[in-house]
């Protein structure tokens, strides 16, 4: 048995998006909660969740997502144009929201991956990094294509998904100390496995990226999984994947440890990532 204090962080859920575990944000989080993840950082929805609805200290919300028309699957997007982007960002920030949620590319009808749209222009998203870096929230960024290394140039603070990061995107990431949620298990289900990851995603925690382990379309009880899939598809082992859902993520997120919150696994997961995935009391 391993007790793990905090329990499991989430560092790409969707709170309201439902992926079976029954609609909205109890039905997502009893769901994590009865997987061992009791911490998680939300990556946008459709208009943004209520601050106070969030158990505070355990969950942290981004925006809603922001991309203009066609920018995001139709039933997960109210647009935000360009011309309104700037005044969108302000006004989340001026709210309280701790992260902005931009959707950079997104496949067009061709659902290539590797070629998607792009959906703001980079200068744009270099002034939306300074007004969120102004109200001292933080820009997360979903992107396929081969525009990662421009965004992290523009100072993005967290690249979501991020496959076509190469070795030399890797390296800037570590000198801006930008966070990698790679959500491997989920971008495999759109294109199959990549044999870059192998080569990238050690690369990138041997240099002190903030790897993270996030569920997104697992679904909220799905973090063991994506867990598994860093070690089978990236290629890490089992202790980082650990200290990625763990402390890695607490420190990256800022999401201290809660009073009273931990869970114990059967086996130890620093020899063994399938262990997360059975848990035995929280
Ligand atoms: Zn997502």
């Amino acid at each position: 048995m391993t007790t793990i204090p905090g329990g499991l962080v989430d560092a790409h859920c969707h709170l309201t998006v439902d992926f079976g575990a029954g609609g909205g944000i109890a039905g997502s989080r009893a769901a994590a909660r009865a997987a061992g993840v009791l911490a998680c950082r939300d990556a946008g929805s459709r208009s943004g969740i209520v601050v106070e609805e969030l158990d505070a200290g355990r969950e942290v919300a981004a925006g809603k997502f922001l991309a203009p028309v066609g920018g995001h699957l139709k039933h997960l997007l109210d647009p935000t144009p360009p011309a309104a982007l700037l005044e969108e960002v302000a006004a989340q920030v001026t709210r309280g929201v701790p992260w902005i949620k931009l959707m950079a590319d997104f496949p067009g009808p061709d659902r290539n991956w590797f070629a998607p749209v792009v959906n703001y222009d980079m200068g744009l998203v270099a002034e939306v990094v300074a007004v969120t870096h102004a109200g001292e929230a933080r820009a997360m960024a979903h992107v396929s294509g081969p525009i990662v290394g421009d965004l992290v140039t523009a100072g993005v603070d967290s690249i979501e998904h991020g496959p076509m990061a190469d070795e030399r995107v890797v390296e800037a990431m570590a000198a801006r100390g930008t966070i990698w949620v790679p959500t491997v298990g989920t971008i495999e289900r759109h294109t199959g496995p990549l044999e870059a990851w192998r080569r990238t995603l050690p690369l990138a925690v041997a240099l002190g990226v903030p790897v993270l382990v996030g569920s997104d379309e697992l679904g909220p009880a799905g973090v063991a999984a994506e867990a598994a899939a860093l070690v089978r598809l990236g290629g890490l082992s089992a202790a980082d994947v650990l200290h990625a859902a763990t402390e890695g993520a607490r420190s990256a997120l800022r999401l201290p440890v809660q009073d009273g919150d931990a869970v114990t696994v059967d086996g130890d997961p620093r020899e063994d990532v399938t262990s997360l995935g059975r848990l035995v009391s929280r």
